[in-house]
Parts: C-alpha cells; sequence; structure tokens
C-alpha cells in the first residue's frame, strides 16, 4: 500500500527571522505550492473566559477565539505563530474543529515572507498596519 504523503505539513521549510513589518516573522526557505496545507498553529486550548483575561496581561496577544466557549492562547507556538498580517497575503486561515490551519494562497516562493489577513481584530486601540500591500486598509 502507498504511503500518504499529501498531508503531510511544511513546516520544515519555515523559518522565523526578523520581520519587517513587525516583531519576528515566517520565511519561506524552500517554495510552497498553491493551495496546500502549511500546517497548524499549536497552542493551548482554553476557555474564551479565559482568553480575555490572559489578552489584558499580554504585550504580544496571539489569542484566537473559536467561539464563545473555546480560544487557542498561541504564546507557546511553533513557526507558525509569527506570521504577521497583511492586507494583501500570501497565506489563508481556517479555523475548523478548535484548529487553526494555514494554507497556501498562491505559489510562494523562497525567501518570501509568510503572511495571512487577520481581518477584524479585537484590539481596543486601532494598531496601524504596516504591512505595505497596495490595497492596505491601514489600520488592524
Ligand atoms: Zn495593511
Amino acid at each position: 500500500m502507498k504511503k500518504k504523503t499529501a498531508t503531510v505539513f511544511q513546516l520544515d521549510k519555515i523559518e522565523s527571522r526578523k520581520s519587517k513589518i513587525s516583531g519576528m516573522g515566517a520565511f519561506v526557505i524552500k517554495p510552497i505550492k498553491a493551495r496546500s496545507k502549511i500546517g497548524n498553529m499549536t497552542g493551548e486550548l482554553i476557555s474564551t473566559r479565559e482568553a480575555r483575561k490572559r489578552v489584558k496581561q499580554l504585550k504580544v496577544i496571539k489569542m484566537v477565539e473559536f467561539d464563545e466557549h473555546v480560544a487557542l492562547d498561541a504564546t507557546h507556538s511553533n513557526s507558525l505563530s509569527h506570521i504577521n498580517h497583511s492586507c494583501d497575503a500570501n497565506c489563508y486561515i481556517r479555523l475548523i474543529h478548535h484548529k487553526v490551519e494555514f494554507y497556501a494562497k498562491r505559489n510562494i516562493k523562497a525567501g518570501e515572507e509568510l503572511t495571512a489577513d487577520y481581518g477584524e481584530t479585537q484590539h481596543e486601540e486601532q494598531l496601524k498596519c504596516r504591512c505595505g500591500a497596495q490595497n492596505c486598509r491601514g489600520w488592524l
């Protein structure tokens, strides 16, 4: 029987280093094909109530709320948590079964920084977007 290899994650193609957009970024070291799954962002599944409590104490917020009950705290996570927001992103996110999955939106070349459109965020003060895209909305 043939081994399934199509579902293997591509985390080995990503390296974390300083980004021009913000803090750390996730950079591609080997090409990633359009529409392929890059991997899941790991973290700690917690209650949304706990998430909202933690957010108040954190400087860098890496919290994903799935619904009013469950959230993921990705403070201690893998390289996917370093993916910065861009208004012209090359990745997209799927939230499914309390997992945060990242997929390539198009072919991504080695050397490119991975970005995802985080859409509406819950920052109390608006954050200026520094993605540099032509269609940048300006704020997060
Ligand atoms: Zn932007």
